[in-house]
């Protein structure tokens, strides 16, 4: 652990940060009742490669590179410099067709260079949910004004994560983000998928695909991982078997990169596990290295030139801050970090540590369905009556425990699981993984 002089510990008073959090801040994904009166929380203050500090000089091991997005690790020296470069030319410029500048277009170029072939145009947008928000409302209009408009349904899976955005929480299958605006959501055939269950999941998929492809515009899937709705993995056959089937009936497949991308499961991409170019690509998280929030759809010409003709043919459709050139000039970074690190040649071996592990917490009782692909390793807890889903809360004693050994973890409900740096040192690595061994073990059979 690394410490220095801390200017801002001196002059930040911290029961007075907690203080403040907690009479007016709203954090996502919290039940704010039990937050208030609960323990308070990490205040943090910095973070440095594989590990965050708190303001009272603690590091932690960050076992989830901070919701999926630090693939490069905290505050990568290249990628704080681009910023300083860039910050002092040009932040923000409107995108609009009537100008453009070099961070942007350089950008997409060298993203087309290592995205699946055929994917030869990029919509930039702020983050994971507009990317895919941008990517349902492309493949809409795209039919809309190209001679089938009753093309108004997609499909996608139960257990299905893709973002927030009302757009999107049509698509996901995970029970607590959808329910509560069920009513006021596009038609989305969910296609169940049960544990033992990818292969009937397909099947019932290709059901609905052949009885149905006049209504449907696209089929929206994570690629062979799973992330929010459990870190549940599939074979790269039904992928396939997906894409063929798509091509068959011409109906979109739109593949959601947003937390599989950039390594996370080995190669560039996870849809390269499969051999599979969709006709859209979400890309996001990883996609800055955690430093700005800044997204991509990726799609075709095809796609691209579906937008041609009389201006109302046109994609009215935009955010704000869209190519803006700080985040792109780090998401150019990002690029040439993972080919002058040889990042991805680099996860093999660390990909293998996180197997072993994994595999190894799979022998103990209470501990199910282990797993692992790439920069990702789970398992589900299930105390004897049986798991909980989301809500679980196994797998927050598990985070607890891991928490006073100084590793950072965020279960999903039931499911433990690692997601670090794609980069995390081997020291660093094997840290975090013993540390789970031991949260693990004392969680599942009470002693170590
Ligand atoms: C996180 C995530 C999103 C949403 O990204 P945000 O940046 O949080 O909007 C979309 N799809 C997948 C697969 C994700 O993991």
């Amino acid at each position: 652990m690394t410490t220095r002089p801390n200017e801002l510990a001196e002059s930040v008073d911290l029961e007075r940060v907690v203080e403040l959090d907690r009479r007016h801040v709203w954090h996502p994904y919290t039940q704010m009742q039990d937050y208030l009166q609960g323990a308070p929380p990490l205040v943090i203050e910095r973070a440095e490669g594989s590990r965050v500090f708190t303001s009272d000089g603690r590091g932690f091991i960050d076992g989830t590179s901070s919701w999926w997005v630090a693939l490069l690790g905290h505050r990568h020296p290249r990628l704080v410099a681009a910023l300083e470069r860039q910050a002092k030319e040009l932040c923000h410029v409107s995108f609009g067709g009537s100008q453009t500048h070099a961070p942007a277009a350089l950008l997409a170029a060298e993203l087309c260079a290592v995205a699946p072939p055929g994917l030869t145009r990029v919509f930039y947008s702020d983050n994971g949910s507009t990317a895919v928000e941008a990517a349902l409302k492309l493949c809409l209009k795209y039919w809309h004004q190209n001679g089938r408009p009753q093309r108004t349904r997609v499909l996608a899976l139960d257990h299905a994560f893709h973002g927030e955005t009302l757009g999107v929480t049509a698509l996901l299958g995970v029970e607590v983000f959808r329910r509560p605006y069920a009513g006021a959501l596009m038609d989305c055939v969910h296609v169940p998928t049960d544990e033992a269950g990818f292969e009937r999941a397909f099947d019932r998929i290709e059901q609905e695909l052949r009885a149905h492809s006049d209504e449907i515009a696209a089929c929206f899937v994570e690629p062979l991982l799973q992330g929010a709705g459990g870190m549940r993995l599939y074979s790269s056959e039904y992928l396939r078997r997906l894409r063929e089937l798509t091509r068959e009936l011409d109906v979109f497949l739109v593949i959601d990169e947003v937390f599989t991308g950039y390594g996370r499961c080995g190669p560039m991409w996870a849809c390269e596990l499969a051999g599979v170019v969709p006709d859209l690509l979400c890309t996001a998280k990883g996609f800055t290295g955690g430093i700005l929030p800044m997204a991509a759809t990726l799609t075709t010409e095809r796609v691209f030139e579906g937008f041609f003709g009389d201006v109302s043919r046109a994609f009215h459709y935009g955010h704000t801050y869209a190519g803006h050139p700080l985040g792109a000039a780090v998401a150019r970074e990002v690029l040439e970090v993972y080919r002058d690190e040889q990042i991805l040649q680099g996860i093999v071996p660390k990909a293998r540590k996180i197997e072993r592990a994994f595999a190894a917490l799979g022998e103990l009782p209470n501990v199910h369905q282990a797993r692992s692909l790439g920069m990702m390793g789970a398992v589900n807890l299930k105390a004897s009556e049986g798991g909980q889903g989301y809500l679980g809360q196994l797998g927050w004693r598990v985070s607890e425990l891991a928490r006073a050994r100084g590793v950072l973890l965020r279960p999903l409900g039931e499911v433990v699981y690692v997601a670090p740096p794609v980069n995390i040192p081997d020291a660093d690595l094997d840290e975090l993984l013993e540390a789970v061994r031991e949260a693990v073990i004392k969680v599942v059979i009470g002693k170590c």
